[in-house]
């Protein structure tokens, strides 16, 4: 069977993860979450005081970017791969609050998108992928053979990220979430190095009033069709 590289791109909590995990498992694909890798760097970021309120160390982030290893490594028994910075597994830390708050600008410097884009095309290489950002269908894999473009209201995303915040422990109140996703939103789309923006071959898949498993369904019916129609072993984007 022809292995393909879906590219998932869209708004902050749009649930892009949970479809796209869905989809690597049923399609015995590899799923990267490339958020993570952006939040790992924030953390490292947050650890050595580059980043706060008031200030972006950009200049000290970028001389220490070689210092940052990244690697995500798959977890057998929660059946999902966690994100690994330096040796260290930050699967936790980097979904908190404090990292969301910093993690739009810190992936505004275009050297840490660099690294970053990187790393994610040498991950499609040989592989099926399912990949999910900001930037996927645009600049990692412009040719992937099927891009998704995910969005639904401000208010439902932050529905759904405040009872995740909740269901882990942490204690938020719903208005900073709705502000940080929209605050997010703004800078992703924005940005002047590969903001958030639809390409212009990608589906757009607005979810604000659709179930998980319709939303499966579908996406895995536009990816069928695509493997279907190129039946052959081998590998194309
Ligand atoms: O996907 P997630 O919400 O975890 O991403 C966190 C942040 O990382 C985004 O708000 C965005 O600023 C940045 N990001 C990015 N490009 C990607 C993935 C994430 O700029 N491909």
């Amino acid at each position: 069977m022809t292995k393909i590289i879906i590219a998932i791109d869209g708004y902050s909590s749009t649930g892009k993860s949970t479809i796209a995990k869905q989809l690597a498992k049923a399609l015995s694909y590899v799923y990267v979450d490339t958020g993570a890798m952006y939040r790992a760097v924030t953390l490292f970021a947050l650890r050595k005081h580059l980043v706060s309120d008031s200030h972006l160390d950009q200049e000290i982030l970028i001389d220490l970017l070689d210092e940052i290893e990244l690697r995500f490594k798959y977890n057998p028994e929660l059946e999902l791969s966690e994100m690994f910075l330096n040796g260290e597994n930050v699967e936790k830390e980097i979904r908190q609050m404090q990292v969301s708050q910093y993690v739009s600008p810190v992936a505004e410097i275009k050297e840490v998108r660099a690294k970053l884009v990187a790393m994610q095309q040498k991950m499609g290489k040989e592989k099926g992928l399912v990949m999910d950002g900001r930037d996927i269908g645009t600049v990692v894999f412009p040719d992937a053979a099927l891009k998704i473009f995910m969005t639904a209201s401000p208010e439902k995303r932050a529905t759904r990220r405040y009872k995740e915040l909740l269901d882990k422990g942490e204690e938020v109140v719903f208005e900073a979430v709705l502000e940080n996703v929209q605050k997010r939103d703004y800078i992703d789309s924005t940005r002047e190095f590969s903001p958030l923006k639809q390409a212009e071959d990608a589906i757009v898949f607005d979810n604000s009033d659709m179930g998980l498993e319709e939303q499966f369904e579908r996406l895995l019916n536009f990816a069928n069709r695509i493997i279907e129609k190129n039946p052959k072993d081998g590998y194309m984007l």
